[in-house]
């Protein structure tokens, strides 16, 4: 991988570290069933990712919906435990981390949720509920809070005197800004964004897209963006992870991506984005079949049964790990035919 290096051309000692690193992270789910809900099998949603997020960049990880992204997220802000693998955080091991342990992590690394609604008390009033975070880590005392809070509602485009309306006097828009101050108001160094905009109309989507690429670079966040749909990940992301079945297949600069993406699976789910200008238009990439179960993964590449260059006895047999895509700097594929030493 390259050095990332500032708009100057000097390299940064504090920013060629990652602030995380994802090593052989796996969850698995056990699958039960029968009346004594006995384990039948289990679901490996996130199988053994190897991925490191830059210090104040914004990385997407897209996929379809199952692949493992929701879930790799979460394990990151430790919502969800791992089976197996590391999270290390600006290099601490967090991945079994204790409460105690966690507290200074918990101030850190926050999350936006898709579906803001879900996560407010619709009986508080939401200054109560962006004030939380600072309220359990013991900051401020309520004069400043309410000053944070009023600072925090005017830098998400609100008004201080929101701080006292009620979640469902928000407009779905407001509310994921206010989804936004909660996760904000502790001054994390990593956001998750996990879908923060695909439960908002398409017309307001833009605005909270802008909204958090303006947010990140004035607080110099460093943003994990999840969506499943890799035109609203291109916006805001620096680089691109796609996801698919558990593992990470490709993963680039966003320039590179978007205009040489290689995986077969990230070249159909770009040829699927509307173009607005048709001399533009991608030449259509047609999947087959449905995404396999992630109980019972296929042979070889995960991808095979639907890959539409797929070669028969390498393919079905091979299991390909991420590789450097030959001319390229700084992109991997996770394919037999396009990436590593027998690319062509
Ligand atoms: Fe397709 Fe084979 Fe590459 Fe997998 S390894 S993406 S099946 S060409």
């Amino acid at each position: 991988m390259s050095t990332p290096v500032t708009g100057s051309g000097t390299i940064t000692a504090e920013r060629t570290t990652p602030l995380v690193e994802l090593r052989k992270l796996t969850k698995v789910f056990p699958v039960r069933g029968g009346v004594l809900q006995r384990q039948v099998g289990e679901v490996r949603a996130v199988d053994g990712v190897d991925l490191e997020i830059r210090r104040g960049e914004a990385l997407g990880l897209v996929g379809e919906s199952g692949c493992g992204k929701t879930t790799l997220g979460r394990m990151l802000v430790r919502l969800l435990e791992p089976t197996s693998g590391t999270i290390l955080f600006d290099e601490d091991d967090v991945t079994h981390a204790g409460p105690r342990d966690l507290r200074q992590f918990r101030q850190d690394v926050q999350i936006i949720f898709q579906d803001p609604s879900t996560s407010l008390d619709p009986r508080a009033q939401v200054g109560h509920a962006i004030s939380e975070g600072l309220r359990i880590h013991g900051i401020g005392d309520r004069a400043e809070r309410r000053e944070r809070v009023g600072d925090m509602l005017e830098l998400v485009g609100l008004k201080r005197a929101h701080a006292e309306r009620y979640p469902h006097e928000f407009s779905g828009g407001q509310r994921q800004r206010v989804g936004i101050a909660r996760a904000l108001i502790l001054r994390p160094r990593l956001v998750v964004a996990d879908e923060p905009v695909s439960a908002l109309d398409v017309s307001v989507q833009a605005q909270v897209l802008n909204l958090l690429k303006d947010l990140q670079t004035e607080l110099d966040l460093t943003l994990l963006f999840i969506a499943h749909n890799l035109a609203v990940v291109e916006h805001v992301s620096d680089r691109v992870a796609v996801m698919y079945l558990g593992r990470v297949v490709e993963l680039t600069d966003r320039d590179t991506l978007y205009r040489h993406p290689t995986h077969p699976y990230t070249q159909a789910l770009l040829s699927a984005i509307p173009m607005p200008d048709p001399r533009n238009r991608r030449k259509r990439v047609l999947l087959q079949g449905e995404i396999p179960s992630p109980m019972d993964p296929p042979s070889g590449c995960r991808f095979h049964p639907r890959c539409p260059i797929a070669e028969e006895g390498l393919c079905d047999v091979e299991d390909p790990p991420l590789m450097d895509v030959p001319r390229d700097v700084d992109h991997e594929a996770a394919c037999l035919l396009r990436a590593g030493p027998r690319a062509r």
